[in-house]
């Protein structure tokens, strides 16, 4: 990988940590609504301001996941020892196309699929 692409990928991951924080910003409102009184919460029963709350609370998680592997890439591209899009399992380099797909990788797909199974 050259330094150019390098620092597309760092433009990639520092957008994306922004993107990931405004999210968790807006799921911080959503998933207060249960606590609200309930006549600001309108025509929705408790029941569906409930439901909301846990699918909101499940997105959220997904959210921190990801900015948490997103934060890692970051700080992997700012040690600058060349180890940024190389597998932290086997050493593969990882793709160009699975890290324009997803900046945070951290594992190469054989090793990531080796994890899921
Ligand atoms: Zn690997």
């Amino acid at each position: 990988m050259d330094d150019q692409q390098l620092q597309g990928f760092k433009l990639q991951l520092s957008a994306l940590r922004e993107e990931l924080l405004g999210h968790l910003d807006l799921s911080d409102t959503a998933s207060q609504i249960v606590e609200l009184d309930q006549t600001t919460v309108g025509r929705l029963s408790r029941m569906d301001a409930i439901q909301q709350q846990q699918m909101s609370q499940a997105s959220r998680s997904q959210y921190r996941q990801r900015l948490v592997k997103v934060e890692r890439a970051l700080s992997v591209i700012a040690g600058n020892d060349g180890s940024y899009g190389c597998c932290e399992s086997c050493g593969n380099q990882i793709s160009l196309e699975r890290l324009n797909n997803s900046p945070e990788s951290l594992y190469c797909l054989l090793c990531q699929q080796r994890a899921e199974e």
